[in-house]
């Protein structure tokens, strides 16, 4: 770790900064905010946390959440930094922590894990002020990857083929699928009940395979008005409140879905054991802060976007579903089999979503043109929903699809669709307990040949979001 002393000279060496904006940003150089026994490293995760809480008071959506000590952030809070002042900081920032290499392996790895997400910081901000990118700039600056730029449209035949053969009737095939769909709702008089149920499956899966940590809790709550389905917000200190927009109706599967996304072994789950694990246990605090649009938050979603394949192997989900969930919802559970049948098929559908969104953004595919192109390649009947979505979210999409592929094939599985394969809750935990810089994402990239192989894409804030009508934008 550095001294003090040597601290000082860092904040003189990081040039093209103003060093009043420093002053301003970086407690290391400010007043009173510099402990004696600060290190140099401190100061600069100190910094890097101000960075990310000063863009979420400028944009809420570019902030999932801050635990870290609100003392530290009080004056960023009262007045926060312009756009561009954060911008130059964060620049700055990485500059600075580009001159200088800690020696030691884990204090690099940190200061590298901040420089990605210092890039992603400023990235958003371009965002936010409109300078021009393609989404492949995009997901490349803000998420560190790429995603394939094709996928099996083969294949895609072949499941809708499937469905074609398995959803007789009238009207176009995402007519049929809507229908079918529709009768697996659960009656809201009902969702509560169901929800908490879900929950506590979820729970219990987890808690036979992980130690939590003493104390940590989900509180849920219903809520309405929202432009998303659910949403797990975390406190610290173990705990996360949920809340689910009861304006969007939900089925059984994706009530499960969500319930696992959300909390164990998803959301929840993750950001408990990365507090416990590595924010207390390894004092890494730059982890109490986690800025929406970043490497970190693609860690994240992967992590709940896997997290039902996890918890619920194939069998077990349909158990679980037919014999627990079904009854409570007032459905019939000699269905439940057929359903998770065609819900698995669509959900491979959504391979065609992130080209889809691709050509969306950069300009080839008007919202008309866009939103045929979702109805007829992977079923959506009201594409609009989903698009509205891009037209705020842009490229986050790409944590649920890229990301959750992505990280499949670093868990050592194979692409899952729909919850014909599942994840080993060794490796899962392992991984979920290890730092986010560990996840390299250029290393872990997959070679481009394996984009074919790419099974679960969505498009939404929840990989259970993006169907129909219950589009789940979720954090
Ligand atoms: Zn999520």
């Amino acid at each position: 770790m550095e001294n003090k002393a040597h601290n000082g000279a860092r904040c003189l060496a990081v040039a093209n900064v103003s060093l009043c904006l420093l002053v301003s940003l970086m407690p290391s150089c400010g007043k009173a905010r510099v402990s004696p026994a600060e290190t140099s490293l401190e100061a600069d995760v100190h910094q890097y946390l101000r960075l990310a809480v000063a863009l979420g008071e400028r944009d809420p959506d570019s902030l999932d959440y801050y635990y870290g000590s609100e003392g530290l952030v009080a004056d960023i809070r009262k007045q926060p930094p312009t756009l561009r002042e954060i911008r130059q900081s964060a620049d700055g920032l990485v500059e600075h922590l580009r001159l200088h290499a800690e020696l030691q392996a884990e204090d690099r790895m940190r200061e590298e894990y901040m420089i990605r997400q210092l890039r992603a910081i400023s990235s958003r901000v371009d965002m936010l002020t409109s300078v021009p990118m393609t989404f492949d700039q995009e997901t490349a600056a803000v998420f560190g990857v790429t995603v394939p730029a094709s996928y099996d449209r083969r294949h895609m035949a072949q499941v809708r083929a499937e469905l074609d053969r398995l959803l007789p009737g009238k009207g176009s095939l995402a007519q049929r699928y809507e229908s079918f769909d529709a009768a697996f709702t659960i009656p809201s008089v009902k969702l509560k009940e169901v929800m908490q149920k879900a929950i506590q499956g979820c729970r219990e899966a987890t808690m036979a395979h992980i130690d939590l940590p003493a104390g940590e809790a989900t509180e849920l709550k219903f809520v309405h008005n929202k432009p998303w389905s659910g949403y797990s917000f975390y406190q610290g200190s173990y705990r996360s409140v949920v809340e689910i927009n009861t304006d969007f109706a939900l089925t059984v599967d994706r009530v499960l879905q969500l319930a696992c996304h959300e909390t164990y072994p998803g959301h929840h789950v993750y950001n408990s054991l990365q507090e416990a694990k590595l924010v207390h246990g390894r004092k890494m605090d730059e982890l109490a802060v986690q800025p929406t649009f970043s490497p970190q938050s693609l860690v994240s979603e992967a992590a709940a976007t896997l997290a039902i394949d996890v918890a619920f192997p194939p069998v077990d989900r349909l158990r679980f579903e037919r014999e627990v969930l079904f009854p409570l919802a007032g459905l019939d559970g000699s269905k439940a089999a057929r359903y998770l049948k065609v819900e698995a098929l669509v959900d491979e559908l959504h391979q065609a979503e992130p080209e889809i969104a691709r050509d969306y953004l950069d300009g080839k595919l008007e919202f008309e043109r866009a939103n045929s192109a979702l109805e007829e390649q992977t079923l959506m009947t009201h594409g609009e929903v989903a698009l509205k979505y891009i037209n705020e979210y842009r490229s986050y999409i790409a944590t649920y699809t890229y990301g959750r592929d992505l990280t499949a094939k670093l868990l050592g599985q194979p692409v899952s669709s729909g919850g014909q394969s599942s994840v080993s809750w060794e490796r899962y935990s392992k991984w979920m307990m290890s730092p986010p810089a560990t996840m390299n994402s250029e290393a872990a990239t997959p070679a481009r040949e394996d984009s074919a192989s790419q099974r679960r894409v969505t498009i939404g804030r929840n990989e259970s979001a993006v169907k129909q009508k219950q589009l789940i934008p979720v954090i």
